[in-house]
């Protein structure tokens, strides 16, 4: 008896075994086995295949033992990974890396993982001996420091008051030996907890689904109708038009019909409050997945989905894909614009949207996309029929979308107006809004103080040792960062270029506006939402909630603050910068620039008031800019169309990117010529490079990447066979031992 299984490793194809006498009973299909491989390691594989033909050419070895007693994996999914394993060109280990739970693909089980937290230590949880505390730390300016912002940001002594990692209080520029300095003093202990347990209970609640509006009814009878023709409908309904709502009635239909709903969201726009919104209606029907929750739990919920008993709707980021399903009816995407449905690194680099209406498919099922700015390719697909189209163009209860005035900052800093990013009508907004005891929400993206820092006098730049680009200036840590490696350094105090001490910031970060803010409005409770203050899951909640509750009432941040949050009270929105995004070198650039400035746009003025929106830039008269004020997705979706055809573009031609990487700059540089021309002789002029791309160096590692356009039609398994002799036949060369290759399909 032999098994084929799928191994956790970059290499293609399975790997056969033979199953010893003694475990012929007990290994089935779909069950982990540990298994010898080379010289001396072991690993967890899974069993694709059970058969009797010996291979031929090689000795198999024996299966060492089985894990657990029934299979992990449901057939479909065998053939689910081997589809994305296919249309993404990865190896098929690496979706078994990416599709399982860490605690899954171990020898000995998982570990819960847990989280460091910091509180008071018993004797100071009380006024009289916080004042001792305060005291005692008058000449300790750094720990009074922490410790005041350890006790605003915790609520101490309003309510329960929120528990806080110790990241979150170093996330905040305290520095490890201060905090250890307070712990040690014994007014502040740590305490291990852990990660993210979720544990929904409580029965269902079906009688508090909202009725719809009668617009809203009218869409969902039109989804139904439209899923009796089309595998695929697009949801497009403008900003808080329920789209929501729906999406909760069309789940209650699939349960009634006793079928699963898988109901993706961008990782980002998982809060808590969409959380609830489910939870309250499905209770412990409803489980939750997505990569912020412990492994202890992912394997649970896998487990669980196996069983007799498994949950009926799983909310997830787009790991949830890999769930097992048994007999799932609907999958919603929402938001499927986002682009963080596409996986960037490290392989596979799927998409979660086309691979989950793969999986719907499979099953027989339905797909639902829903959003306020379709992506072209959606869009397009549902012009030309391919997908069902439902268009829902008020908002709930006929709330207004907000006004739109777009400010010429090049005209304002020609006649020095602008006071540093801010023209003057955006501070007189932010200043009556405050004033109104209304919310702001200022969007600049750009994380970090300055993009980068430079010598007054020569103009040098400091630049990342391992990559191609200059470094971040982080003000608040008081370093300058990498962020295409996260490599840190220290903040030079003069040029080594000419000894200049003059280093002057350019550009504006997040980290910069809160300052210019806090200085220009000092009494305003200002949250900054970037990746630098949302490390941990509790920090994105609590500036969530903080903002939503009225704590803070004004918000600076980077796309973050754009994905699904709904304020009541946030009555003036200001974009900072549109050309940042305008400017960004890149085909899409102006479909990712018109869905960030209307998704952000649509966080003014949710309920009871017109929203106002102002939208700095420097090129005021561009179509783009126009279509977003005027709201009009039609002409936007028309003019760009109308280049991807002309331009020879998706969804008109299919883009695979090659990328070559080696540390070698001469060796990539011949070798990605080589593959250019060895590639042309197949696909002619379809092959576009190699090019350097804008960032050529990520991790000492120099690049050249390939473009490769397809029109429609071209049989892409044919291309990909194309593709893997060419990989074959360049790693063959010894010059090329260490050479890496490796593809995006469907690019973003
Ligand atoms: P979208 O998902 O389109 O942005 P939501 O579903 O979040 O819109 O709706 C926006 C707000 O309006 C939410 O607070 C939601 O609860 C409320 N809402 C929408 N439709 C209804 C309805 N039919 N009954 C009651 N409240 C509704
Ligand atoms: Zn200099
Ligand atoms: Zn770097």
């Amino acid at each position: 008896m032999f098994a084929d299984i799928i191994l956790p490793l970059p290499l293609d194809g399975l790997f056969t075994y033979s199953v010893p006498q003694q475990l012929e009973n007990r290994v089935k299909e779909g069950m982990r086995v540990l298994v010898p491989f080379g010289k001396n390691k072991t690993y967890v594989g899974v069993i694709s295949k059970i058969h009797n033909q010996s291979p031929e050419g090689f000795q198999t070895k024996d299966i060492l033992q089985a894990i657990g007693i029934s299979p992990v994996l449901l057939p479909h999914q065998f053939e689910f990974w081997q589809w994305i394993a296919d249309y993404y060109m990865s190896p098929i280990g690496e979706v078994y890396k990416a599709a399982l739970p860490a605690g899954l693909k171990a020898e000995d089980g998982y570990k819960a993982k847990t989280e460091l937290y910091i509180r008071l230590t018993e004797p100071f949880r009380n006024e009289q001996a916080l004042h001792v505390a305060l005291n005692m730390l008058q000449r300790a300016g750094k720990q009074l420091k922490c410790f005041v912002d350890y006790l605003s940001i915790s609520h101490w002594g309003q309510g329960e008051g929120i528990e806080l990692t110790r990241d979150e209080l170093l996330n905040q520029g305290h520095s490890l030996p201060t905090i250890n300095a307070l712990v040690k003093r014994g007014v502040l202990e740590t305490y291990e907890q852990e990660v993210g347990r979720l544990n929904l209970t409580g029965d269902p609640h079906p009688e508090k689904i909202k009725p719809l509006s009668s617009v809203q009814q009218d869409a969902f009878n039109q989804i139904r109708f439209s899923f009796l023709k089309k595998n695929v409908t697009l949801l497009h309904g403008v900003t808080s038009s329920g789209k929501t709502e729906i999406y909760i009635h069309l789940i209650q239909r699939a349960l009634e019909e006793k079928k699963q709903v898988l109901y993706l969201l961008p990782e980002i726009a998982l809060t808590v409050q969409m959380m609830e919104r489910l939870h309250r209606v499905f209770g412990n029907r409803l489980g939750i997945y997505h990569s912020k929750y412990s492994d202890a739990e992912r394997v649970e919920i896998w487990q669980k989905q196996l069983s007799q008993n498994p949950y009926d709707v799983i909310l997830g980021a787009r790991s949830a894909i890999f769930l097992p399903f048994q007999h799932l009816g609907l999958v919603i995407i929402d938001e499927e614009h986002e682009t963080s449905y596409k996986q960037q690194d490290p392989m596979p680099r799927y998409h979660a949207r086309s691979a989950a209406i793969m999986l719907a498919q499979m099953f027989k099922a339905k797909t639902l996309l829903g959003t306020a700015t379709p992506s072209l390719e959606t869009y397009h697909n549902a012009k030309v029929g391919k997908y069902g189209l439902v268009e829902l163009f008020q908002r709930y209860q006929g709330i207004e979308l907000p006004e739109i005035q777009v400010i010429d900052i090049k005209d304002l800093q020609h006649r020095k107006m602008m006071k540093g990013p801010f023209s003057p009508i955006l501070l007189r907004k932010v200043h009556e809004a405050l004033d109104h005891g209304e919310q702001v929400i200022l969007f600049q993206n750009r994380r970090g103080y300055a993009p980068m820092i430079e010598c007054k006098q020569c103009g040098w730049v400091p630049h990342c040792q391992h990559c191609d680009v200059s470094l971040t200036l982080h003000r608040n840590l008081n370093q300058l960062t990498c962020h295409y490696c996260g490599y840190t350094y220290q903040v030079p105090t003069q040029c080594p270029n000419c000894g200049c001490t003059q280093l002057q910031t350019r550009g504006y970060g997040t980290e910069k506006i809160e300052a210019e803010v806090h200085d220009i409005f000092p009494e305003a409770r200002i949250a900054r939402m970037d990746l630098d203050t949302t490390r941990s899951r509790q920090a994105y909640e609590r500036i969530i909630n903080d903002f939503s509750a009225g704590r803070t009432n004004l918000l600076i941040g980077t796309q973050m603050i754009s994905k699904g949050l709904d304020f009541d009270k946030v009555s003036v929105v200001g974009i900072l910068n549109a050309d940042t995004m305008l400017n960004y070198p890149d085909f899409r650039a102006y479909e990712h620039a018109f869905m960030m400035m209307a998704q952000v746009s649509g966080r003014a003025g949710r309920k009871g008031k017109r929203g106002l929106v102002i939208l700095q830039t420097k090129s005021p008269d561009i179509p783009v800019i126009q279509q977003v004020v005027n709201n009009d997705y039609a002409s936007f979706y028309r003019s760009l169309i109308a280049e991807r055809r002309h331009f020879h573009y998706p969804p008109y031609y299919r883009l695979v990117e090659v990328y070559l990487k080696h540390r070698s700059e001469s060796v990539v540089e011949m070798a990605g010529l080589e593959l250019a021309s060895r590639l042309c002789q197949w696909f002619g002029t379809r092959v576009l490079g190699p090019d350097k791309p804008a960032v050529a160096k990520v991790k000492s590692l120099a690049i050249r990447k390939l473009v490769l356009k397809f029109e429609q039609g071209i049989n892409m398994s044919e291309v990909r066979k194309y593709l893997a002799l060419a990989q074959q036949l360049m790693l063959q060369d010894k010059r090329y031992a260490s050479l890496q290759i490796y593809y995006d399909v469907d690019p973003l």
